[in-house]
């Protein structure tokens, strides 16, 4: 064996223990900051450098494909070039991959389409027209969330049929659920659900095929584990069971997907999944000052569902964390620009060590206006990605045509874009033909002549063929994408029409089109086999916070979901109001105030120096001031490590507002006590006559996240969080047959099983 690394060395004990326990199974959960990533990263070029694989022998699984690729490149730094050839990347993109490699055996191209959500919920459109609902009262929406739940629970359709039919909408989904898997199967395409569920359909299927990746991938690691979903967690424990090499590392604290089916759960089972797992802590925190790390402490240690941890730091103190209390939200705005102006003026910062951080997409909109206004440079992560763009969209259409012609939802995208006279009656003669003859709509298209078209559509349809075919087959003859792609641009008459339309809106498209050329061009030069399929497939994973580049001389604007895993010098986390963060209504059964928590613990460690909190006396909201109670989280820090300061317009508007605030901020500080010996209440079950006691002491209190419970109505299910005290306890529970459900303990007939 090569002597160690003197990289080894960078590492505190623990994570060097962490990085030399090669084999086996092993389980990292500690806090943020402490050196998570860092390990994985360590690991991965010590498995080579000790070689004991090779680095096409490894899989490594993070949560956005921006991360993978700093990892590998942070690789690259310690072992060299051989790192290029790690299989690295998001679940989505791993296992994208390998299904292209595999895809005939389960019924599919490797030429397959990969629909984003929008792509899907436009074949669900489709198909609830087809059925006779009305997508204004059905909303597509909700069917594509319905199913998608189902799909990441591994539930078949025929199985959905059997089980889901208590409501109209069940029904609904029930009908619609097949159809779709056909659909899409008939159209060769896969959506971000079937990128997880295929291959664990594949593998299941094909026992060889399982075998050669568990031969393939002798070391498997997970980042970010507290965030996987049944799906993920399934997929890799089958690939995983024949070496068990599998490295996991996560935050319980920072779990903060569950609305998308994210189990933190995955965590807890790890352990007796893997009876012999070895799971080494990480305590020391890297990241934060002394104060950062007491906020984030104090907030966490609320929620109930927490598994022990020690995190401290040998960081100094730092300053008090600054509360900015404003009056709305350009008052905000307009002071976080200022201290960001100040700070980098006074203290040396860069513009891009600053982040400004909240709960959901649509706040960035003032900060925009006022960073603009102010000449502070910034970039949004988030919001429209490039490549949901409608006119990116339509172009990627049209090319995703040339090599998979019997996508209908694409084909339907754009076969009257730009307008060529097949207008909706045409479209619906088409498409009746297509269903009545099962064949792809491309398929009648070719064969107009057999039905009895509108004359002048018939013939616009001749043409268009003959442009796609001609397409093709420069495509086959080997012609450059960059050249296909001008001369599709052309014929179609695509940038005629934009050009035609002379407004500020056709100009950008033009330029986004443009720019769609560049990364062409860019990925045929970068690529050993540049073919459109890869293109196609890697283009349709990309996602926002890919986009996020750290070098840029710029402030980042995202939402706390989207800075998972990162880390800046001085964070704002703003819009700390209730219903903004803690998301949606007091009275709302759906929010999940432990995960609101945790994300606001998320945001609280990505700060390593500086942190601001910030909160608006008034905001508004459908155009009207509304006014807003500062966030029960403000509340709930440790008060000795913050200091508030109130903005001088509050003073300036004081008569109208100042009454209502001095009550919310007092509320905050009652504290209830509870003598966790008494039974709370006591409740007769009328169903299976039984007294169940339920208690608020978590040590005799049967309904702890984790628990498998029944319910009289949704079945066996399992505790996934728990959320307030006494009478007011809420849990989450995922519900095998049902899904997520938010009840009040005290109202829901649970029963342990
Ligand atoms: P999160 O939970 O937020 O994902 P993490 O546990 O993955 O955090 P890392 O991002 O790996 O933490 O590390 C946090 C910071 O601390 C990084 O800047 C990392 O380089 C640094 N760091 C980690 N371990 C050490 C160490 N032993 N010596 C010096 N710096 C370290
Ligand atoms: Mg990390």
């Amino acid at each position: 064996m090569p002597k160690e690394p003197d990289f080894i060395h960078d590492l505190n004990e623990a994570q060097q223990r962490a990085v030399r326990h090669t084999e086996g199974p092993l389980l990292i959960v500690a806090g943020a900051g402490s050196g998570k990533t860092r390990v994985l990263t360590y690991r991965i070029a010590y498995l080579i450098q000790q070689q004991k694989a090779a680095p096409n022998d490894i899989l490594a699984l993070t949560f956005t494909n921006k991360a993978a690729k700093e990892m590998k490149e942070r690789i690259q730094q310690l072992i060299g070039d051989e790192a290029r050839r790690l299989w690295m990347g998001t679940f989505h993109s791993v296992f994208s991959k390998i299904l292209r490699f595999e895809a005939e055996k389960i019924g599919f191209t490797s030429n397959y389409s990969i629909y984003d959500t929008d792509d899907s919920k436009n074949a669900i459109k489709q198909l609830l027209r087809e059925n006779n609902y009305d997508p204004k009262e059905i909303r597509p929406r909700t069917i594509q969330r319905l199913i998608s739940d189902a799909k990441n629970e591994l539930i078949h359709p025929d199985h959905y049929q059997e089980k889901f039919v208590h409501s109209t909408l069940d029904d609904i989904t029930a009908n619609i659920y097949g159809q779709y898997v056909e659909r899409l199967k008939h159209n060769n395409a896969m959506d971000f659900d079937d990128l997880l569920v295929k291959p664990i359909e594949l593998f299941q299927q094909h026992e060889g095929v399982l075998e050669k990746y568990q031969d393939r991938f002798k070391y498997i690691l997970i980042d970010e584990y507290q965030d996987t979903n049944h799906a993920q967690y399934k997929v890799t424990n089958m690939l995983a069971r024949k070496y068990k090499n599998l490295c996991v590392v996560g935050d319980d604290a920072q779990s903060i997907y569950s609305f998308r089916g994210a189990d933190i759960r995955n965590i807890l089972d790890f352990k007796s999944d893997y009876e012999e797992a070895v799971e080494i802590p990480l305590e020391q925190n890297y990241r934060s000052t002394k104060a950062i790390l007491k906020a984030a402490d104090s907030i966490i240690k609320r929620n109930d569902s927490q598994l022990n941890k020690t995190l401290w730091t040998d960081n100094d103190m730092g300053d008090a964390i600054t509360v900015l209390d404003n009056y709305d939200e350009r008052d905000e705005a307009n002071r976080v620009a200022n201290y960001i102006q100040e700070l980098k003026a006074r203290k040396g910062y860069g513009y891009n060590d600053f982040a400004v951080l909240y709960r959901t997409n649509y706040q960035s909109r003032v900060y925009e206006e006022t960073f603009r206004r102010k000449g502070v440079p910034y970039q949004l992560v988030g919001g429209l990605s490039f490549y949901q763009r409608k006119e990116i969209k339509d172009v990627l259409a049209y090319l995703t045509l040339l090599i998979n012609p019997d996508d209908d939802t694409n084909l339907i995208r754009i076969i009257n874009e730009p307008s060529r006279g097949i207008g909706n009656k045409s479209l619906h003669d088409l498409m009746a033909q297509a269903r009545a003859g099962n064949q792809s709509l491309w398929r009648v298209l070719e064969n107009v002549g057999e039905i009895d078209l509108y004359k002048p559509a018939e013939k616009s349809v001749r043409e268009f063929v003959s442009m796609i075919n001609d397409l093709k087959k420069d495509l086959k003859n080997g012609r450059k994408l960059i050249n296909i792609t001008k001369k599709l641009l052309e014929q179609s008459g695509y940038m005629k029409s934009l050009v035609e339309e002379n407004s500020p809106k056709s100009m950008t498209r033009r330029e986004n089109i443009l720019e769609l050329q560049n990364a062409i061009s860019y990925f045929e030069k970068n690529n050993n086999n540049p073919s459109l399929s890869s293109f196609l497939q890697e283009i349709s994973l990309i996602t926002d916070t890919d986009k996020y580049d750290e070098e840029k001389p710029a402030v980042t604007m995202m939402t706390v979901h989207a800075a998972k895993g990162l880390e800046f010098p001085v964070v704002f986390v703003v819009g700390l109001e209730e219903e903004l963060f803690p998301v949606g209504s007091r009275d709302n059964e759906e929010v999940n105030i432990e995960e609101e928590r945790r994300l606001f613990y998320v945001a609280i460690t990505r700060a390593e120096e500086v942190l601001f909190f910030s909160h608006c006396r008034s905001r508004y909201k459908y155009g009207e001031e509304q006014r807003k109670r500062r966030s029960r989280f403000l509340d709930e820090v440790s008060p000795d490590v913050v200091r508030t300061e109130t903005g001088a317009s509050i003073k300036q508007n004081s008569n109208n507002l100042n009454g209502d605030q001095k009550e919310s901020s007092d509320s905050g500080s009652t504290k209830i006590e509870y003598d966790w010996k008494k039974p709370l209440y006591k409740k007769k079950n009328r169903s299976s006559n039984t007294t169940r006691i339920y208690y608020d002491n978590p040590d005799e209190d049967p309904f702890q996240v984790g628990a498998r419970v029944e319910h009289n109505v949704f079945g066996p299910g399992k505790i996934i969080s728990r959320s307030g005290q006494g009478e007011k306890t809420k849990v989450v529970i995922y519900f095998k047959e049902r899904g997520r459900k938010t009840l009040m303990l005290r109202v829901a007939k649970l029963q342990v099983i």
